[in-house]
């Protein structure tokens, strides 16, 4: 039987259904921005109904327009001298409340669409860190998987030609994502250093020894699991104890099992674009060692992981179907859909928190929703990476360096303050259960819309 809506849902379906159609006429062919803007304003618009001012001054509109896109080519030379061309993008979404941020991603399902999801979604991530950064986001399609490191340097030297005349430290600050970690940055950053002739801290992620924070690597992945253990603190629970499911192998997801394992909770799986393993007794940190070393030195696959450990691997597939307590999408976008969200809730999932952008599809979303599990939004949960990027560029203007106590410890506290504002505009007034969708998309939706309706029409 469908649910039945009081005239007042029916208009904000209405406002939605009516915003969402002008949106993708405009953008056509861009459904992963479709998605990003589509979860973001069914959540706001009841707000924006009740404050006239913000239609008045067309925010939803304004703001889902970013205020410009670079395109350009990069052209590189291969270890063989054949000549290759990419496409790369910077999308400078909105510098309401500071310059420009985001990272960068390097492979080949790099798409406008894509930068542009990402950099809408970083403009409000950004807004609840508390920091003064605006939202961007850029990257190329080019792909570093089986190219050598002189060939990466090539590339990433070959992008910032172009790309350093956009950014700055009181402009754009670029840093990493998918594809795009210490070494790539490094390349970038020494050239952009040569072309400038000025040693900035404009890229986040630098090496320790020129200009890099301590816990920067670890920020995401850290802070996706600080964010968990406040909610469920809130419930007087904690981690310690539940049975983990993580996906992905790279930065965010080994940094989510570290801190996991940190904290007394058994992550079980981990993932690459191959498949997932699955190990029973626990992923420790002699494990995770393997892990580091195979993914961050060797770049080999995780099937390794199964070889070495004697325990099981699921090839092709995602690890959703696994029986846990709490489940951590920490690979990509929309590396968790609708039948995935139904297995988790059969299986007795509690809590989902996204360190990856974007992981859940739209229904799977709905899903958590319906079933007022713990779930929270990449928006609030992996927002920590941003944030000590944040604290680097601090540490870079004020030309010293925090120690890793100092940093881990401002990471712990922006954590606990975008909880508390999620708590603050998503609380549900009868069961005391938390939206934290809602609650993160309107503390940064107030946030930037209140700027930009001081500035005028701009
Ligand atoms: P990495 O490149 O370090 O790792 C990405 C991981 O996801 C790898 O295990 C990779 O497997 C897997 N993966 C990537 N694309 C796909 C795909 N299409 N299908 C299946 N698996 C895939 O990236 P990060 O860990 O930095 O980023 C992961 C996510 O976290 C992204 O959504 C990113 O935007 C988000 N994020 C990252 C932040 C950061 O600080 N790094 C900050 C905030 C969000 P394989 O190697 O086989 O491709």
């Amino acid at each position: 039987m469908s649910k039945q809506h009081t005239p007042e849902e029916k208009m904000v379906r209405d406002e939605v259904a009516t915003f969402m159609k002008g949106l993708r006429k405009r953008n056509p062919h861009e459904k992963e921005f479709h998605q990003a803007v589509e979860e973001f304003v069914e959540t706001v618009m009841p707000y924006v109904l009740e404050h006239p001012e913000y239609k008045e001054a067309q925010i939803l509109e304004r703001m889902t327009e970013p205020d410009r896109i670079i395109i350009f080519r990069v052209c590189w030379e291969d270890d063989s001298g054949n000549i290759r061309t990419n496409r790369a993008w910077r999308v400078q979404f909105n510098n309401s409340i500071g310059p420009y941020k985001g990272g960068l991603r390097f492979h080949p399902t790099v798409t406008q669409s894509v930068l542009k999801f990402l950099g809408f979604e970083q403009c409000f991530k950004n807004a609840l860190t508390g920091l003064p950064m605006g939202g961007g986001k850029g990257g190329s399609n080019f792909n570093p998987k089986g190219k050598s490191s002189r060939e990466i340097m090539r590339f990433c030297q070959s992008m910032m030609i172009e790309l350093h005349r956009h950014i700055g430290e009181d402009t754009d600050i670029p840093a990493g994502d998918i594809g795009v970690g210490g070494r790539e940055i490094s390349y970038m950053f020494g050239q952009y250093k040569r072309l400038e002739n000025r040693f900035v801290g404009t890229l986040t992620g630098k090496g320790l020894a020129f200009g890099g924070s301590l816990v920067r690597t670890e920020a995401t992945g850290y802070g996706t699991v600080y964010f968990t253990e406040n909610m469920l603190n809130h419930l007087g629970d904690s981690v310690e104890g539940k049975t983990c499911v993580v996906s992905g192998s790279g930065n965010v997801a080994t940094y989510a099992v570290e801190k996991l394992i940190q904290l007394g909770a058994k992550p079980v799986t981990m993932s690459d674009s191959g498949g997932s393993i699955y190990d029973k007794d626990g992923i420790t940190a002699d494990k995770l060692a393997f892990v580091k070393e195979l993914k961050e030195v060797r770049r080999g696959r995780i099937s390794e992981y199964a070889e070495k450990f004697g325990c099981e691997y699921m090839e092709g597939k995602t690890p959703w179907s696994v029986p846990c307590d709490a489940a951590f999408p920490c690979a990509t976008q929309n590396e968790l859909l609708s039948a995935d969200a139904d297995a988790l809730l059969k299986n007795g999932c509690k809590i989902v928190a996204e360190g990856a952008n974007m992981p859940s599809e739209l229904d799977a979303v709905r899903k958590f929703l319906a079933a007022k599990i713990l779930f929270a939004p990449a928006k609030a949960a992996n927002a920590g990476g941003v944030a000590v990027s944040g604290l680097e560029q601090s540490q870079n203007a004020l030309r010293i360096s925090w120690t890793r106590e100092e940093v881990d410890q401002r990471l712990h506290g922006i954590m606990k303050s975008i909880h508390e504002q999620c708590v603050k505009y998503g609380g549900h007034a009868n069961d005391g259960w938390i939206n934290y969708v809602k609650g993160a998309n309107m503390a940064g939706f107030v946030k930037v819309a209140n700027a930009m309706l001081a500035y005028g029409v701009v």
